[in-house]
This record gives structure tokens, sequence and C-alpha cells, in this order.
């Protein structure tokens, strides 16, 4: 689970994030969604400390992140340690280009969380199964579609088991026909019951997979709620209007 509280967050004079507060349960799918600009991937990046918040709270399974008033860590380990307990996709495929794809998969598992290499091997084939993936383990990342480069990228983040999933536009860099086969496996998961925070422009898929949804406007929670109710009876002006430009 994962909550946040007034998160701010401001590159030099620009106040990207003003005060986001939002909370994902175990088993909860939160989208995210927003105009360009407006913070989703600040959001996100701030919960795994990619970017440091200017000021706020986080926590990650109940555990508060210590931080100091300029938001910065109190303390890197902990950081660390709470960081394998997320995975992240992003937008482009953040593979390692110079190894196969179940070199790719069991490499946290076993340089970061220790795990005996032949157990590391055993699970990343079984993850790479499930994403459809199963014959491609021993394959460089440049010899596959941009499909299955982000099933892979996904199979890797789950290698560490995580207690969140964080998306962010996982299928926006994807040409239109291959864009079907990751919601798939995004999908999969959110039917199995993974916590996820997912950023997307995919209205629909949104609407299919998510259990709340919230929609950011210049680093405010503009609105938010189940996703019957905000795409079909929004409320805010500024969420019919972004809604009507996304189709
Ligand atoms: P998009 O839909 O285009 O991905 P977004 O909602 O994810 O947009 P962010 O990437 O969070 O938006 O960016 C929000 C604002 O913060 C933008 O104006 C962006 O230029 C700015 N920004 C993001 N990262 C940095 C950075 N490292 N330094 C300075 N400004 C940044
Ligand atoms: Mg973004």
């Amino acid at each position: 689970a994962i909550r946040v509280t007034d998160l701010h967050k401001s590159f030099g004079p620009l106040e990207v994030l003003r005060g986001v507060s939002l909370t994902a349960h175990k088993g909860d799918v939160v989208a995210i969604i927003g105009g360009s600009g407006s913070g989703k991937s600040t959001l996100l990046r701030c919960i795994n400390f990619l970017e440091t918040p200017s000021s706020g709270r986080i926590a990650v399974n109940g555990e508060e992140i210590e931080m100091r008033a300029d938001g910065s860590p109190v303390n890197r380990r902990q950081i660390e340690r709470i960081r394998t307990r997320l995975g992240m996709v992003f937008q482009a495929f953040n593979l390692w280009t110079h190894r196969t794809l179940l070199e790719n998969v069991i490499e946290v598992p076993v340089y970061v969380l220790k795990v005996p290499r032949a157990e590391a091997i055993e699970r990343a084939r079984v993850l790479l199964d499930r994403v459809g993936l199963g014959d491609k383990a021993d394959v460089f990342p440049s010899f596959l579609s941009g499909g299955q480069q982000q099933r892979a990228a996904i199979a890797r983040a789950l290698a560490v088991d995580p207690s969140v999933m964080l998306f962010d536009e996982p299928t926006s860099a994807l040409d239109p026909e291959l864009v079907g086969e990751v919601l798939t496996v995004i999908r999969d998961l959110a039917a199995e019951g993974r916590t996820m925070l997912l950023v997307t422009h995919e209205m629909k898929f949104a609407r299919e997979v998510a259990s709340h949804v919230v929609y950011l406007f210049e680093g405010r929670i503009e609105e938010q709620g189940p996703p019957a109710e905000l795409f079909g009876n929004p409320k805010s002006a500024r969420l019919k209007q972004f809604l009507q430009t996304v189709g």
C-alpha cells in the first residue's frame, strides 16, 4: 500500500506538485490521468525517490519514509530498501541492452537481494513465461519488438515481487498494434490483486482496470473517484474538457 500526504515538489521556481494526497490500499489500481506537464511522472518519481520531494509525507506498506524539512531522505538505506518493494515500469523500455532477457530479470534479485542464482533463474523463467516471452530468455532486447521489450520490463519489475507496481505511461512509446499485448499483461496483474499506480493516457483502459482514478491538473488533484463516476459523470469543467480532448 502507498500513502502520499500533502506532497509538494518544485524545480527551482516551478511548482510542479502543489499538495497531492492519495492512498492506494492493497489490491487497488489507481489510475493517474492529466494533461502533459500536470506532474504525473513527477508524482511517481517522488514516490520511489527518483526525485526528492520538496515537502510532504510518503508511506509504503505503512512505513513512513523519513525526510528532512527540505524533503531529502534521512536514511539512504531506507530508500534503497523501500525501492526494492516497488516495481517501476517507464514509458521507454529501460532494459539493459547488453544483457539477455533472463539476465535482465535476475539482475536485481541476484545482485541486490542476494537471491541464489539458480532460484532467481527459475523464477525469471516463470515470469518470462507469464508475459509470453518464455522462448526469448536468451535473446538480447534489441532483437525484440517494443511490445516484447515492454513486457520484459514488466517481468523484470515483477522479479522482486514488489508490493506496489508503478507504471508511467507504459504503452505510450509503442506502435498502436503493440499496445494491446502490454495492456493484457497489466490487466492480468490487476486481476490478481497487485497494488498499482498507473499513469496512462489510455482512458478506456483506465476505466476498465482502475479501482480509483485521480485527475491531476497543474500539480493538484482536481477530481478523483471511481472510474464510472469520474469518466461517466465528471464534475470539474477542466476534467470534462480534458476528457473531450483525449477522446
Ligand atoms: P507528460 O504527460 O508529458 O508525461 P507529466 O504530467 O508526466 O507530463 P511531469 O513530467 O511530471 O509531467 O512534469 C511536470 C513539470 O515539471 C513539467 O513542466 C516539466 O517540464 C517539469 N519538470 C519535470 N522534471 C523536471 C526536472 N528534472 N527539472 C526541471 N523541470 C522538470
Ligand atoms: Mg510523464
